[in-house]
């Protein structure tokens, strides 16, 4: 074997700019390098992508030949190779988007040997033409690695399953010498062990980072008006800039973006039913423009690499922690300051229940779905810090060392022991989520609970049938409506025994008893309530339910916020400010000239050390975090010159 002329570090600093290695990146690049395979398991914004391209690099460097790049990600491929290409890294894509002619040129240059990585969507990689490519490349021994991004599509317990992905097994069947690194920010031990089987990296060397995102500030508000919460908290928090709004169904999608739109703030949907079209223009627009506010169905954002992604809002509660976990990763990727938002009520809860309910799955199927939105609900009713749960989740001990990276256990608990609520490190606090900066008062809502509990029971018994939410709670506050007097409830022991309770504690006790599994809804058009195997510990006390007091929490200040000015460039002085401002309007004309996201070109962070720094030669360019040869060399004489210019 030959030996690589550079050293991963080398092209690290050259290539990309950067200084340093983060977290278990040279270690995962070094094992790959030798020619090992590799799963790795990192939060969004953990820094993936180097973790395959500089051994991509490294390995054609040694005569190795090619790196394919497998990703589900056809829209976004353009833009990723366009970002290599920015950094002097000969790359390309093959998928549907190319013409027969472009795809066939793609070809050529793989055969030929001119490309250092190979982007392709697995459909195409597994037919019987790409793979006859791929046998040539091998005979030559000219196959450097294969990169199997978003690896948790493969299992259908991640939240993007891909049938095509499970074909992949043919990589290692086919060209069993040529080593493998799966890649996921998906790590639930369900999923992990799952992708393991499914590839077929048993042999494999598993790196599992700390999921923790320390930037990221996890905020969940019970659910009142949803959409004008959801504008104080983007006109006090986020003003002018990006941000990502979650919602449940197209149609909410729609009337989101439009509300906001007409409330000043820059609004484009994103949803399964649009045209493709549109959609890909909306991407568009949110990856290129600055501060507009992406509003999507889950349909949104897998791979979506915006550093400078401000806020991720929940509007409608997600399926389960990862799907949670994965939204909110896509805030903060450049590593400052973000906020995790989610609004979340009773009708979030009933809804989910009835989505497992209805669904055609088999019943084994369904109750790990219920298992893991039970964990979310815990997270959602918790009056602890929501970081130690999160991280709990994915087993991992808040400011303990991350997980052990053993072999995954496959076949005992479904849910890997993970549940939601056993939190292992109770009692520790991160700072940085709601409940650690404003901890809420809680109280003991066992006896309400117990309340509720006898008169779901009573109305079952003396009616035969059983009532929604609303009609509950209507009873146990002594309300004489017209349901109550048809069918006589006043008669009911239960009616008025919760009548000092408001109406949005009696919704909280609710919540937490489907939370913990006490109260069961039925799906159709009701949505009744009934008791549960779970009811009885409640009732004979054994399990207590804690209620966060309803205070209004105030909105946390921050001093951060310098009109939209990238947090990056908030320390500036005025001088080093106008500089920057500069700068970017020159980043802005360089990105339209050559369709990419700005980012691409330089990050924020590289602008503002440069407005910072002030360099007069290309030396003093050097070094700047971000700025590799082949961007010095493209673009040194002009970031001078616009820096001279604003002197
Ligand atoms: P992931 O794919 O894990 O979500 P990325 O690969 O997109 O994350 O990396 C996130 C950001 O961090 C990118 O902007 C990337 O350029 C940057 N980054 C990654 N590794 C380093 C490093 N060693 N030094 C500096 N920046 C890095
Ligand atoms: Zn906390």
């Amino acid at each position: 074997m030959n030996t690589p002329l550079l050293s991963p570090r080398d092209i690290l600093r050259r290539v990309f700019g950067y200084e340093a290695f983060r977290g278990p990146q040279q270690a995962i690049i070094e094992h790959v390098v030798a020619g090992g395979d590799a799963l790795v398991l990192m939060p969004t914004g953990g820094g993936k992508s180097l973790c395959y391209q500089v051994p991509a690099i490294a390995r054609q460097d040694a005569g190795q030949g090619t790196a394919i790049v497998v990703s589900p990600l056809i829209a976004l491929m353009h833009d990723q190779v366009g970002a290599l290409h920015e950094a002097g890294v000969e790359a390309a894509f093959l998928n549907s988007s190319l013409t027969g002619e472009e795809a066939a040129q793609v070809e050529k240059r793989l055969l030929r040997g001119e490309l250092t990585l190979l982007y392709a969507a697995p459909e195409r990689v597994t037919t019987p033409r790409f793979l006859a490519q791929i046998d040539a490349l091998a005979e030559r021994g000219q196959l450097a690695l294969f990169a199997i991004d978003e690896a948790h599509c493969v299992s259908q317990w991640g939240h993007d399953f891909r049938p095509e992905y499970r074909a992949l097994t043919v990589l290692h069947e086919r060209y069993p010498g040529v080593p493998r690194i799966a890649l996921t920010a998906t790590a639930d031990a369900l999923t992990r062990a799952d992708i393991v089987e499914r590839l077929q990296l048993e042999q494999a060397q598993q790196f599992v980072s700390s999921f923790d995102r320390p930037n990221i500030r996890y905020t969940i508000v019970e659910k009142k008006d949803a959409l004008s919460q959801l504008l104080r908290f983007i006109e006090r928090e986020h003003a002018g800039e990006a941000g990502i709004v979650y919602c449940q169904s197209r149609k909410r999608v729609e009337d989101v973006a439009q509300s906001l739109s007409e409330a000043g703030i820059q609004a484009l949907p994103y949803h399964a039913g649009l045209d493709s079209a549109i959609r890909q223009q909306n991407q568009n627009r949110f990856l290129r423009e600055e501060g507009l506010v992406m509003v999507a169905t889950i349909a949104f954002g897998m791979g979506i690499d915006k550093p400078d992604v401000r806020f991720v809002a929940h509007l409608d509660m997600p399926k389960n922690i990862e799907g949670y976990y994965q939204e909110t990763g896509r805030a903060g990727r450049d590593g400052a300051a973000a906020d995790a938002w989610m609004a979340y009520g009773l009708q979030d809860v009933v809804n989910q229940r009835r989505m497992i309910d209805e669904s055609p799955a088999g019943e084994g199927f369904k109750q790990v779905m219920r298992g893991k939105l039970d964990a979310l609900l815990a997270l959602a009713e918790a009056t602890d810090c929501r970081r130690v749960r999160l991280l709990g989740y994915f087993g991992e001990v808040y400011g303990a060392s991350p997980p052990a990276a053993g072999p995954p256990q496959v076949g005992h608990d479904p849910l890997g022991g993970q549940r939601g609520h056993e939190v292992p490190s109770v009692g520790a606090t991160c700072g940085n989520c709601d409940n650690c900066l404003h901890p809420p008062a809680v109280q003991d809502g066992s006896e309400l609970a117990r309340k509720f509990l006898s008169c779901i029971y009573r109305v079952q018994q003396a009616s035969g049938i059983s009532f929604g939410a609303g009609h509950m709670m209507d009873i146990l506050r002594g309300k004489q409506t017209e349901k109550v007097a048809q069918y006589g409830h006043e008669q009911l022991s239960t009616f008025g025994i919760a009548k000092e309770a408001g109406e949005s504690e009696l919704r909280a006790v609710l919540r937490q008893l489907i939370a913990i599994g006490a109260v069961a809804v039925d799906g159709g058009m009701f949505n009744t309530l009934r008791l549960t195997d779970g009811s009885r510990a409640v009732l004979k006390g054994e399990v207590k339910v804690q209620l966060r007091e309803s205070v209004a929490t105030p909105m946390a200040k921050r001093s951060r916020r310098a009109g939209a000015l990238a947090p990056a460039a908030q320390a500036l002085g005025v001088d080093d400010q106008v500089r920057y401002i500069n700068l970017k309007t020159w980043r802005a004309d360089v990105a339209r000239e050559h369709n990419l996201p700005a980012y691409v070109i330089f990050h924020d962070a590289t602008l503002a050390e440069i407005a910072r720094r002030r360099p007069q030669s290309l030396e003093d360019l050097q070094g700047i975090s971000g700025i590799g040869a082949k961007k010095l060399e493209a673009y040194g004489a002009d970031v001078l010159r616009v820096v001279a210019d604003g002197a």
